[in-house]
């Protein structure tokens, strides 16, 4: 039964956009199947926490309720993982639903002004290459000189602020930078069709995981394919899309179309599960932008993840052995969001003397989600301890994933520099295997 989508003449939504927004919401059939899938319905038990319950709150809004208060609360706990998107048979869009009511947050909502400063804070640094690379040289010279270790240890660090004792436990070392010519060619025979891609550096990634984007390039040489890396390429837009900042993240976006069509590549290839959702959403994202609509859903239509690309098109270069166990951690933007579970399974298993291992409660988000660590870090750790847990009982002595955000926050639950366990991104176990056919040894 649909709501009178027209009593609310002061609300800056419209009333199409209000309609559209309610079809999704009426969706749902409060069956409950997602209920046992949603993080924080697990923890809490609260059906305000659960996906039902979230609904149910945006549908309330849609009717006049002000969505400052609970739904606010309820929707900023939500950590966008979509496992409740692969449990419900109903085909529910929550994705959409929740993109929709955290872009109206955003506008609508004047946050107290600790959260203010927190979002200001991470939102000022994050998306942007140039800065992080600032925030990366201190870290380096705080690691050099000691301090860093020596801040940890003092008094002084139980009264820093929260968010920089959680960017503390998450940073990784810092490790050398490794760059990336602007085209890697592809090693012969190259492909004879979609053999030039473009490479997603990413803003993260680029600047703390030089590494990944190095591997996969290597390993997309390796396969047959020119990897062309723009220059002039930024953050694609996921951190800011998925907090509901919709017109940063449509800047980034239409920034990120320009660059990779310039480069006029047949396929952009993204290393990193969040980057590869949101750019598949750009279509949806820039749907009312009359320049960049069509432009934006032909980029979304040719976005690929790494494991993606390579199991569609075949490998072909031979694999080298790794003696090594391995568990995979299904990064939540890549099981639930684009549907890539088996892909990266069996790239892996083409490896000799690899052994995958199954982490328990796969489908259950590690609590990274993009900068949800850093605004609900207290949910977060408790989500980061149990897939910790997890990932320890399978034994194995490398953890796998297809995400930086998820390596970086397991890696820290799992205790950090301390822990036994090694942590790798999918390229970087590919690239290692490719090279150890090569004779060289395997990194
Ligand atoms: S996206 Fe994840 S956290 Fe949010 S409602 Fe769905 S299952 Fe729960
Ligand atoms: S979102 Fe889907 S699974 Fe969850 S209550 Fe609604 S219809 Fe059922």
């Amino acid at each position: 039964m649909g709501r009178d989508v027209r009593a609310h003449p002061g609300s800056p939504v419209s009333d199409v956009e209000r309609q559209a927004r309610l079809d999704l919401v009426e969706d749902c059939v409060h069956c409950g199947f997602c209920l046992a899938s949603c993080p924080t319905y697990v923890l809490t038990g609260e059906e305000a926490d659960s996906p039902r319950g979230r609904i149910h709150l945006v549908g309330q809004v849609l009717g006049g309720t002000p969505i400052a208060g609970a739904p606010q609360l309820h929707l900023d706990r939500c950590l966008s993982c979509m496992a409740c998107v692969t449990a419900c048979p109903s085909g529910v869009r929550y994705g959409e639903i929740v993109t929709d009511a955290r872009a109206q947050v955003e506008r609508e909502v004047r946050r107290d002004p600790r959260d203010r400063l927190l979002r200001t804070a991470v939102f000022a640094l994050f998306p942007y290459p140039g800065r992080l690379r600032v925030a990366r040289s201190l870290l380096a010279a705080a690691e050099r000189s000691g301090l860093r270790r020596l801040l940890r240890r003092a008094p002084i660090a139980r009264h820093m602020p929260e968010l920089l004792r959680t960017l503390d436990s998450l940073a990784p070392a810092v490790g050398p930078v490794e760059r990336l010519p602007p085209l890697v060619r592809a090693a012969e025979p190259r492909r004879t069709s979609g053999a030039r891609v473009g490479l997603l550096t990413g803003c993260v990634q680029s600047v703390l995981f030089s590494g990944v984007n190095a591997a996969t390039a290597r390993v997309l040489a390796a396969e047959g394919f020119d990897v062309v890396v723009p220059g002039a390429q930024g953050c694609c837009g996921a951190l800011s899309g998925h907090a509901g900042r919709e017109r940063e993240a449509a800047e980034l976006a239409r920034r990120t179309i320009d660059c990779f069509d310039a480069a006029d590549v047949d396929t952009v290839v993204v290393n990193a599960a969040g980057c590869g959702s949101a750019m598949k959403e750009y279509g949806r994202l820039l749907r009312d932008d009359r320049t960049y609509a069509r432009r934006a859903a032909e980029l979304s239509a040719r976005t690929r993840d790494l494991s993606e690309l390579l199991r569609a098109a075949g490998t072909r270069a031979p694999r080298g052995r790794l003696d090594m166990t391995v568990a995979y951690h299904d990064a939540c933007h890549l099981a639930h969001a684009q549907g890539i579970r088996e892909a990266p399974r069996a790239l892996l298993a083409e490896i000799p003397g690899l052994e995958l291992r199954e982490v328990a409660e796969p489908d259950l988000c590690c609590g990274s989600a993009g900068v949800y660590n850093l605004l609900e870090p207290g949910t977060a750790r408790q989500l980061g301890a149990r897939k910790a847990a997890g990932v320890l009982a399978t034994g194995a002595e490398v953890l796998v994933a297809a995400n930086p955000g998820c390596l970086m926050q397991i890696r820290a639950a799992c205790g950090g520099a301390g822990s036994s366990m090694t942590f790798s991104h999918i390229a970087e176990v590919l690239d290692a295997s490719l090279r150890a056919a090569c004779g060289e040894a395997a990194g």
